[in-house]
């Protein structure tokens, strides 16, 4: 008789950059075919992914009941992919709703199940009461970080101590992680810079961060290669099993089926790089939700017109407009760029979403202009692809630190949304990266060693496991061995 496997379930946090690598993830599990899986979230985001899983994908798929009018959300809204910056805190604040409905959510599932409860349960970041949850059914409970080991130490580290309210310099250090070295107050979003651990996002991530020490495992989306600094900080830390399992990404396929707002075609977008000449190539995009200011936005097409390089940029209207609304190129581009770049065949804007990977992986491309969020942070290094950095939000800041004071493939260009830039410095940055300097050599070429390391990373051959399959398994295994067990046992062993 077949055996019956067992089942995992997972909750991503309702934003695109969330859903996408538990998503990866789950169709990662599902390979193995040792386990089922059941998905939850709210129900047009349980919709959308209704109608993009394969037919064939065994993937149980849950809604949470959610009606955004309740929570000072516009209605329809579960996404931050279609909501304004500022709406986060809401949306981070109705999803403390979830709490009653994800327990009996459980309790059903053990009731269908005649009493047997799910393996184990993997919730997001911002879902750290999932763990009083998990503890009350006695379930391994992990947090599944999309993002990097050093990334999100530092994030942690800064939102927990707030170590910018007891100096008064623009740089410090993290008194948990010295090793981290001096930050600048600029790298640091405007709700942490003037956090002071009684605001509205003080409090909700405090207390979403600290749930973390209690989970039996955090999964990060990082290579244990190239992230320890990271990744040790949290071992320390917590105490606990710390796996990085990454890259974990969705292919480009699955990730085209998810989107329906494509601005360029990725047949069209490769007939276009086919006709460039090898590495010749920037590309340009600040992720899924971000924009920058309408100045910078000006500063940057002077830059791109002036570098002389071939380029794609995908625009979205600049803060202060809505992202989703009609881009006005005759307002917030230099006058005729739109025409000039078309004729001369040099330049490419795409509207609002373009086949990022499939952009990353041809061979006409040279570097990233990026906002270095982690996903983009991956599918550039997975592509041997150097990165200039320009962070945004979030984490991101210490992405860049990462990448360019610890692994040497990338250049900062500028910080945040509403710093002044000068078309002059991006230029200058853009041609240190892409022509045949010293640096940008060392860079590209660490880009393939970095490439390198991550494809052994996630190599499942016969006679050898990267390290993130590795860390996978040793993960699915922690979560088999607690059946029946205590769950302290397991915690005072990190990996
Ligand atoms: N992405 C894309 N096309 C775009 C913009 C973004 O395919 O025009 C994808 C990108 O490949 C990545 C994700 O959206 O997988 C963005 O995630 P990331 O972590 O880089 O940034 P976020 O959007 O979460 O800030």
């Amino acid at each position: 008789m077949a055996q019956k496997k067992e089942n995992i379930v997972m909750f991503p946090f309702m934003a695109q950059g969330h859903i996408n690598p538990f998503l990866a993830l789950a169709l990662r599990i599902e390979k193995t075919k040792k386990f089922t899986i059941t998905f939850v979230n709210t129900p047009l985001n349980i919709k959308k992914l209704r109608s993009f899983l394969p037919s064939n994908s065994s993937i149980h798929l849950l809604e949470i009941p959610f009606n955004s009018s309740d929570h000072d959300l516009p209605p329809n809204s579960e996404n931050m992919d279609s909501l304004p910056y500022h709406f986060l805190i809401n949306l981070f604040q109705a999803s403390l709703s979830f709490k009653p409905h994800f327990r009996k959510l459980i309790s059903n599932l053990i009731q269908e199940k005649n009493g047997q409860k799910p393996v184990c349960i993997i919730s997001d970041m911002f879902l750290g009461w999932c763990e009083e949850i998990a503890q009350e059914f006695g379930i391994f409970h992990a947090i599944f970080l999309g993002g990097g080991g050093f990334g999100f130490a530092c994030y942690y580290s800064l939102w927990v101590n707030l170590p910018h309210r007891s100096t008064d310099s623009e740089e410090f250090v993290l008194p948990d992680f010295p090793e981290a070295s001096l930050f600048h107050v600029t790298q640091m979003t405007d709700f942490l810079r003037s956090a002071d651990g009684s605001d509205s996002y003080s409090s909700f991530l405090r207390k979403t961060l600290s749930q973390w020490s209690k989970a039996d495992g955090i999964l990060f989306n990082t290579v244990e290669e190239i992230d320890k600094l990271g990744l040790t900080y949290f071992r320390r830390k917590f105490g606990r099993q710390v796996c990085p399992i990454g890259p974990v990404l969705l292919t480009p396929g699955s990730q085209a089926r998810s989107r329906r707002d494509f601005g360029i075609s990725p047949e069209e977008c490769k007939n276009w790089l086919d006709k460039k000449p090898s590495c010749s190539v920037i590309y340009v995009s600040f992720g899924s939700m971000n924009t920058i200011s309408a100045s910078q936005m000006m500063q940057l097409a002077m830059a791109l017109e002036g570098c002389g390089k071939n380029f794609i940029w995908v625009v979205r209207p600049p803060l202060g407009f809505d992202i989703n609304s009609e881009f006005r190129a005759n307002e917030w581009l230099p006058e005729g760029f739109e025409e000039k770049i078309k004729v001369s065949g040099r330049g490419l804007l795409v509207h609002k979403w373009a086949p990022q990977v499939e952009i990353l992986s041809h061979k006409s491309l040279s570097a990233f202009l990026s906002h270095c969020g982690w996903n983009s942070v991956l599918e550039s290094l997975s592509h041997g692809v150097p990165m200039i950095g320009w962070p945004v939000a979030a984490e991101q800041f210490y992405n860049v630190k990462l990448l360019e004071d610890m692994i040497g493939v990338c250049v900062e260009v500028a910080r945040g949304k509403r710093s002044e830039v000068f078309h002059e410095d991006i230029v200058e940055k853009i041609k240190l990266v892409m022509n045949e300097s010293e640096k940008g050599k060392e860079m590209r070429e660490k880009a393939l060693q970095i490439k390198e390391i991550i494809d052994n990373a996630i190599k499942d051959e016969e006679n050898f496991k990267g390290s993130s399959m590795e860390a996978m398994d040793q993960f699915l295994n922690a979560a088999l061995k607690l059946r029946g067990e205590d769950k302290g046992k397991i915690h005072g062993a990190p990996s």
